[in-house]
Formats: structure tokens, C-alpha cells, sequence
């Protein structure tokens, strides 16, 4: 370069800091490998405090899914939520494209939003062609990806029902788990308990019914140094709004420790 200035130098970039990317960026900025992350979007106001997000959600109009965040200089781009069919519309290459679906476009990606329930996909679900017909099978059975689900789970901090996996998805599905939760299940809602009793014991068309429950993303007691989540944490689509739930804040650590090893994040890029 020009007046012997040099170009910063890079051994990874990676595009797009969801979770995906702090996890990545962090594992590989603690390998002492030079990391970028370049981010379309920009910074929510977590500086300002939960509440700034808080207020903002509850004084919209819409109560939209990207309504804590709404800002010009926060959000790039992305679906909306009334009508996410139309977000490459700005774009006549990618109209056959179209994102049927939405996300969230800023640091931290859909962390933000997510509701905090952790599904694995059962085995069977990796063989939809050969057990259904139906689309492709996967390149990898559940069973070669089971101990990477088991790691994500301790890193998000998942809390989930071992009993219920032993006495039935195990036996009934063959969701076998190389090990246990992290945490113990949340307790059931009053209404969880109201259906399953109306429910439990019943069959359909000769198949026995069970309420189940399902596993979370969120604190059921204090848990990688943050707190039980406090009150209910069901069916609600701003989980992160509120203390003690988990994935914005796993992120969020994943990329302070990223960038603490060196890693560097550029927002708005
Ligand atoms: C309302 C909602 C509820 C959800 N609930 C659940 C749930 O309960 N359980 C569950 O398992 N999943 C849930 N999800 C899905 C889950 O949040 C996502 O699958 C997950 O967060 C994706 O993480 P990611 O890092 O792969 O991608 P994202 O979080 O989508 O991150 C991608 C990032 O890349 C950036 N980016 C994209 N293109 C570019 C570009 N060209 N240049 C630079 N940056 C770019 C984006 O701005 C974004 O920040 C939910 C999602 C939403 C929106």
C-alpha cells in the first residue's frame, strides 16, 4: 500500500454475526486466528438498557416482531413481518427466491427474537425420501450429529425432561441423547396441566395420546452465570425482553469473548 500503510489482514471472514457467527467467531478468534465479521445490520439499543426495547415494543402499533428494535440505523433490510413474501421485491433477480418467512437483520441476528424452544429433529426427519418420499434425505443420519446437538444444548443452556425422553421420544422415535439436559425442564404452565389431563390416556385412530413437554432455551435455575428466568416463558415472541432468558445473551457473551480474543465486528458493512 501507499506510505507503507498495510491492509488489515484476515484468516476468516465470516458474514452475518447470529449465532451461527458468534459461536464460529469465537472458537476460531480463541484459536489466535484473525477474524472479521462483517454485519448488514447494525446495533440494537441494548446500551440503553432493556427497557428502551421494552417501551418501544410496547408503544408500537403493529407489536411486530421487529418492534423492540425499530430504528433506522438498527435494522438492514429484511421481511416483513405482515407480508414477508415481498422481501426481495426490491430486487427483480431474486423475485423467484422469495423468503417466505422473516428474520431479524442486526448484531445478534434472530437470537433477538427467538422464542427459546429447542427441538432436535428426530432420525426419522433426516430420511424423509427414503422413509416418506417426500423432498431429500440428509448427507447425516441423526446419530452422527447427536453429539454436536448435545454440545449446543450446554452452550445454550437448555432445559429439557430426561424422564420423558427415556420413557417415550427414545423408545417411540429413537431420539437416543449421549447425555443428559443441562437443566431440568421448566415446570408446566396451569394451562399445560389443564390439557394433558384432559388429554393423557386418550387415543386417536388407535394411537395413544401424551401431552408433552418441550424443551427451552431458557434458565429453569441459575445456569452459566445468569439467573432462572423469572415468570412464565411461553408463547411469547419477545423471550429476550426478559430477564434470565438465554439465547441474545449467549450470543452476546460468545461475542464479547470473540472480540476480546481479538476477533473484529463491523456493523452497518
Ligand atoms: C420470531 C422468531 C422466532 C423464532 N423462534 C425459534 C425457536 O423458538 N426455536 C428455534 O430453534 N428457532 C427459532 N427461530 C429461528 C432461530 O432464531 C434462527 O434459526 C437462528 O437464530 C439463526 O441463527 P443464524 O446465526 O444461523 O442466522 P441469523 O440469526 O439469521 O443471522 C444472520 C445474520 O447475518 C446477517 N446478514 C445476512 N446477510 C448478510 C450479508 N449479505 N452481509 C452481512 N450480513 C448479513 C443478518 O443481518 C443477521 O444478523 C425463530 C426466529 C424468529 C425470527
Amino acid at each position: 500500500m501507499a506510505n507503507g500503510a498495510t491492509e488489515p489482514e484476515f484468516d476468516v471472514v465470516i458474514v452475518g454475526s447470529g449465532v451461527a457467527g458468534a459461536l464460529v467467531a469465537h472458537r476460531m478468534a480463541e484459536a489466535r486466528l484473525r477474524v472479521t465479521i462483517l454485519e448488514a445490520g447494525g446495533v440494537a439499543p441494548d446500551s440503553l438498557g432493556r427497557s428502551a426495547m421494552v417501551n418501544s415494543y410496547a408503544t408500537s402499533p403493529s407489536k411486530a416482531t421487529d418492534s423492540p428494535f425499530c430504528g433506522e440505523d438498527i435494522l438492514a433490510p429484511q421481511p416483513a413481518p405482515v407480508n414477508p413474501t415481498n422481501y426481495y421485491d426490491y430486487d427483480n433477480n431474486y423475485k423467484k427466491d422469495q423468503f417466505k418467512s422473516f428474520y431479524q437483520r442486526l448484531i445478534g441476528g434472530s437470537t433477538w427474537h427467538w422464542q427459546g424452544l429447542w427441538v432436535r429433529m428426530l432420525p426419522n426427519d433426516f430420511r424423509m425420501k427414503s422413509e416418506y418420499g417426500a423432498g431429500v434425505d440428509w448427507p447425516l443420519t441423526y446419530h452422527e450429529l447427536e453429539p454436536w446437538y448435545a454440545q449446543a444444548e450446554y452452550e445454550m443452556g437448555v432445559a429439557g425432561d430426561d424422564d420423558e425422553v427415556a420413557e417415550y421420544l427414545e423408545p417411540r422415535f429413537g431420539a437416543y441423547r449421549s447425555r443428559p439436559y443441562p437443566m431440568p425442564g421448566l415446570a408446566p404452565s396451569f394451562l399445560d396441566s389443564h390439557v394433558a389431563s384432559a388429554v393423557d390416556g386418550r387415543s386417536l385412530s388407535g394411537i395413544p395420546l401424551r401431552v408433552t413437554s418441550v424443551a427451552h432455551a431458557v434458565n429453569s435455575r441459575p445456569f452459566d452465570g445468569r439467573p432462572a428466568a423469572m415468570g412464565t416463558v411461553r408463547a411469547c415472541h419477545s423471550v429476550q425482553l426478559r430477564p434470565g432468558t438465554k439465547p441474545w445473551s449467549m450470543s452476546k457473551k460468545r461475542w464479547r469473548l470473540a472480540l476480546s480474543c481479538g476477533a473484529r465486528l463491523s456493523s452497518r458493512a
